[in-house]
C-alpha cells in the first residue's frame, strides 16, 4: 500500500508556481493576484481562506481578503463582485462557500467574470469542461487529476467508482476521469444518496472517490483487494485525546481500508493541498489572460 501524499506533491507543484511566476515577473508580466470574498466566520471557511491567502504569500502572488458580516445583503455581496470583475488588478475572483441561507450561491457564482473564475464553478467553465475544452477546472477535482498524474497512476479503462454528485466535487470527477485524456479514459459510475447496493457496485470499482461528507463511510467491506482510495472528505469529530477535543477525518475509515489498498489519500495531508494547487494553477493562467474579455 502506498500513501499518495497530497503535501508531498503540492509542494512539488507550488516550487514549479513559484519559478514561473518569478520568470513571469522578471519578463514584465502581471504578478498574479487572487482576490477571495469571506462572508460570516464559519471556522472551516476561516481556515480554508486563510491557507489560500498564505499559499498566495507563499508562491509570490498578490491576494486581498475581503470579508463581510453574515447581514450582507445579496445585492451588496453581488455589487463586489462586480467591482472585482471589473478591477484589472485582479486576476481570480474566489467566493468562500458556504454563504448565509439568504444569499443565493448561484446566482453570485453566475456573475463571477468566467475569465477569472479561478474555482472552475461559473456555468461557462463547467460547460467548457464538459466539452473538453481549456478552461479553469474546479479547484478539487484538478488537484486530484494532478496528483493521479503526479504518481503515474493510470486510469485508463479502469473501473472508477464516484461516491457524491456535488457540483463542485463528484459530477466534475466524472467528467474529468472519463474523458479521451492522459489521465482519463476511464469507465466512470456515479453513486449518490439514492443508489442501491452502493456496497456491491463499489466491491468492483478499481478506483473509489469519496465525496459525500460523512466520517468513515466507506468501510474495508465496501472495497475490494487492490483498489485505489481516493478520500476528498474533510470531517470533524470529537477526540477528547487532542487538546483541541477533536480531529478531522474523511470519508474512509482510513484504518481498515488502507491495509486493502494499492494507492490511498489520507485526510488531512491527502486531497486538501491539491485543491490549493488546483486554484493556484487556475490563478496564474488566469493571470496571463488578457482582460476584459466578458466584460
Ligand atoms: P455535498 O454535501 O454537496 O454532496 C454530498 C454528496 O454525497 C451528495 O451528492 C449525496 O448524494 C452523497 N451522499 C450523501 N449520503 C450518501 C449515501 N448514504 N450514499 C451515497 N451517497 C451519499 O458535498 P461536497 O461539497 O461534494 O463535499 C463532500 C465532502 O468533501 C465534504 O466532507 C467536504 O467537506 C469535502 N470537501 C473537501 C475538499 C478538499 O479540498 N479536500 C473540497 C471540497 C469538499
Amino acid at each position: 500500500m502506498q500513501i499518495l501524499d497530497g503535501t508531498l506533491v503540492a509542494a512539488h507543484i507550488k516550487e514549479q508556481l513559484k519559478k514561473e511566476v518569478e520568470e513571469l515577473k522578471a519578463k514584465g508580466g502581471k504578478t498574479p493576484h487572487l482576490a477571495a470574498i469571506l462572508v460570516g466566520n464559519n471556522p472551516a471557511s476561516e481556515a480554508y481562506v486563510g491557507h489560500k491567502v498564505k499559499t498566495c504569500a507563499e508562491l509570490g502572488f498578490e491576494s486581498t481578503l475581503l470579508r463581510f458580516d453574515t447581514s450582507i445583503t445579496e445585492k451588496a455581496l453581488l455589487e463586489q463582485v462586480k467591482k472585482l470583475n471589473e478591477d484589472d488588478g485582479v486576476d481570480g475572483i474566489l467566493v468562500q462557500l458556504p454563504l448565509p441561507d439568504h444569499i443565493s450561491p448561484d446566482l453570485i457564482i453566475n456573475n463571477i467574470n468566467p475569465d477569472k473564475d479561478v474555482d472552475g464553478f461559473h456555468p461557462i467553465s463547467q460547460g467548457k469542461m464538459m466539452l473538453g475544452q481549456p478552461t479553469f477546472l474546479p479547484a478539487t477535482p484538478y488537484g486530484i487529476m494532478l496528483m493521479l498524474e503526479h504518481y503515474n497512476i493510470d486510469v485508463a479503462g479502469k473501473h472508477c467508482v464516484i461516491i457524491g454528485r456535488s457540483n463542485i466535487v463528484g459530477t466534475p470527477m466524472t467528467i474529468l476521469l472519463s474523458r479521451n485524456t492522459n489521465p482519463g479514459n476511464a469507465t466512470v459510475t456515479l453513486c449518490h444518496s439514492r443508489t442501491k447496493n452502493l456496497e456491491e457496485i463499489t466491491k468492483t470499482a478499481d478506483v473509489i472517490v469519496a465525496a459525500i461528507g460523512k466520517p468513515k463511510f466507506v468501510t474495508a467491506n465496501m472495497v475490494r483487494e487492490g483498489a485505489i482510495v481516493i478520500d476528498v472528505g474533510i470531517n470533524r469529530i470529537d477526540d477528547p485525546t487532542r487538546k483541541s477535543g477533536s480531529r478531522l477525518v474523511g470519508d474512509v475509515d482510513f484504518d481498515n481500508v488502507a491495509p486493502l489498498c494499492s494507492y490511498i489519500t489520507p485526510v488531512p495531508k491527502g486531497v486538501g493541498p491539491m485543491t490549493i494547487c488546483g486554484l493556484m494553477k487556475n490563478t496564474l493562467e488566469a493571470a496571463k489572460l488578457p482582460k476584459h474579455m466578458y466584460n
